[in-house]
Formats: C-alpha cells, structure tokens, sequence
C-alpha cells in the first residue's frame, strides 16, 4: 500500500506536468472505485486550470477554480502522466486530458489513474470547503510546502498534551489519524525504534522528552524515505508492502526473531492494536 512518503514522492514527480495545464476532458471507463467517481469529475472538472497539486495525508488534491479532484491511490492505485495516444492497460479507470503546455488548446498527454484493487477514490472537493475525509484529520508530520494549515503543529509538546490520561499503546495512539497523519505501521516501528520508546507502552506513560524524540524521529524517518522514493517513483511496493528503496534499511519492521541492528539481541514480535508489531525489547523501554 502506498504510505505517505510514496504519496509524496507521487506528488512532487506530477505537479511540474500538471501546473498551469488545463483539463480538456475527462473519461470515465467505470463509475465507481472505493466509492461512485463524484459527477463534478466529469461535470465541473472539463475547461479548469490545475492550479496547484497538493497533498493532505494521503490524498492528491489537484486545485481548480472550481474545486479540487480530491484523490486516493488505496491499496493498489497508480498516476502516471502519459502522451494522449497511450494504448489502454487492464485497470486504466480514468483518464484526464491536458492541453499542451503552449497553450494552444490541443491535447498534449493525460494523467491515467490505474487501480486494479480499486480501493482507491476520485472525489471533489469544493472551492473554500474541506471535504468530510480531511475534515477530521490530525496535523502532517512533515513541514508543508507552503500550505498554511490549520490547527497544531505536529511536534513533540503536541504529542505529549495529547496522550496524557490516554491508555492505548503509543504505537495504536502514533498511528492515529487523528493524532497525525500518515504515519503507517512501517514508519510507526521504525520511529519508535529510533526513539527507544517501546511501542506496547501506555500513550499516557511516555514523558515529554520520549515525545519530543519521537516527534523528531518521524519527521526524520519520512523525509529520508521521501529522498530515497524521489528516484524510484513508481517501483516503490514490494511483495510484503514495505518500500523496495528502503527495506535494506528497516531496523525492526518485518525483522521479528532477528538480531536488533544495534545490540544484537532477539527482536521481538507480537500484535498491537491488530497491526504486526516489531521491537528490541533492550533498546526500546
Ligand atoms: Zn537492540
């Protein structure tokens, strides 16, 4: 599944074909995905300028004067921008046609959204409206690029006033969307790791100092992921779902019974808030 670094990766490698260009037409060779493909796609979207190509979490938003293709890839979704004679492939549901980038109103290439699990969504996003998905999501763990967002920041102090009074396991209350966005159960065991936070322990339990490494060990576990995916664009999902570029480099993820990196001890494994879960029992307390 496509986590947050690949959605970003995926972002950074379409806006510079997709600013400025205008959307000549769109085809839908299904109506639904995860859910029915909202009616402004093909109603509303035709004629608009992309204006800017963002991310909220894991969704693509694509800007317009009229609104926002709000997009997910799901389990299984691919957006590629490709020249507008491209012969169709199995699961190719949706194409948008661009204008060329002179400008002259004849076609130049098409964004084809590929989904053969179809999981994945095409929704619309009115102009000045968050739409219900996004409406009730934690802060992004990385610094936006020059998107001002409401509500707090993501840091340490904020995952420490959060979790106090709070049970659940920290790697559960981590994983949280509502707590913050993004971060799956890959970079969830590799951050705590990078902490010494055990992902077992009690949200309300780790003091304030645990979160503010752990806050710094998301953030730089993301961004490192995001530099390594930025060459690898679209080959990034292996057979157990970690990200080919950077499964040489997992600590703890999928490493249950192996020695720790660091010390050598047995890794241990067991299941916490339902997700498979890795750790080194004496480096993370
Ligand atoms: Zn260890």
């Amino acid at each position: 599944m496509p986590e947050l670094p690949e959605v970003e990766t995926t972002r950074a490698g379409l806006a510079p074909h997709l600013l400025g260009r205008r959307v000549l037409a769109a085809t839908l060779r299904r109506s639904d995905l995860r859910w029915p493909i909202a009616a402004e796609i093909s109603q509303l979207l035709p004629g608009q300028r992309i204006l800017a190509v963002r991310r909220r979490a894991k969704y693509l938003l694509l800007d317009t004067a009229a609104g926002s293709a709000l997009l997910h890839l799901g389990m299984s979704g691919s957006l590629r921008v490709l020249p507008a004679d491209t012969p169709l492939r199995s699961h190719d549901h949706v194409d948008l046609l661009l204008d060329a980038a002179s400008g002259t109103g004849a076609s130049g290439h098409l964004l084809r959204f590929n989904d053969p699990r179809r999981f994945g969504c095409l929704l619309w996003q009115p102009s000045g409206q968050d739409h219900r998905l996004l409406a009730a999501l934690g802060p992004e763990p990385l610094p936006a690029d020059g998107e001002p967002t409401s509500g707090p920041d993501f840091s340490g102090d904020y995952l420490f006033m959060l979790s106090r009074g709070r049970s659940a396991a920290v790697k559960t209350f981590l994983m949280d969307q509502r707590v913050v966005v993004g971060v799956g159960n890959i970079y969830a065991a590799e951050s705590l790791f990078m902490a010494g936070i055990a992902p077992d322990r009690p949200a309300g339990k780790v003091s304030r100092a645990g979160y503010v490494k752990l806050a710094a060990s998301v953030t730089s576990i993301l961004t490192h992921a995001i530099q390594r995916g930025g060459t690898t664009l679209r080959d990034f999902i292996s057979p157990d779902g970690a990200p080919g570029y950077f499964e040489q480099e997992l600590f703890v993820y999928g490493r249950g019974g192996e020695p720790c990196r660091l010390c050598g001890a047995l890794l241990r494994q067991s299941q916490i808030g339902q997700r498979a879960s890795v750790w080194c029992s004496r480096c993370q307390r």
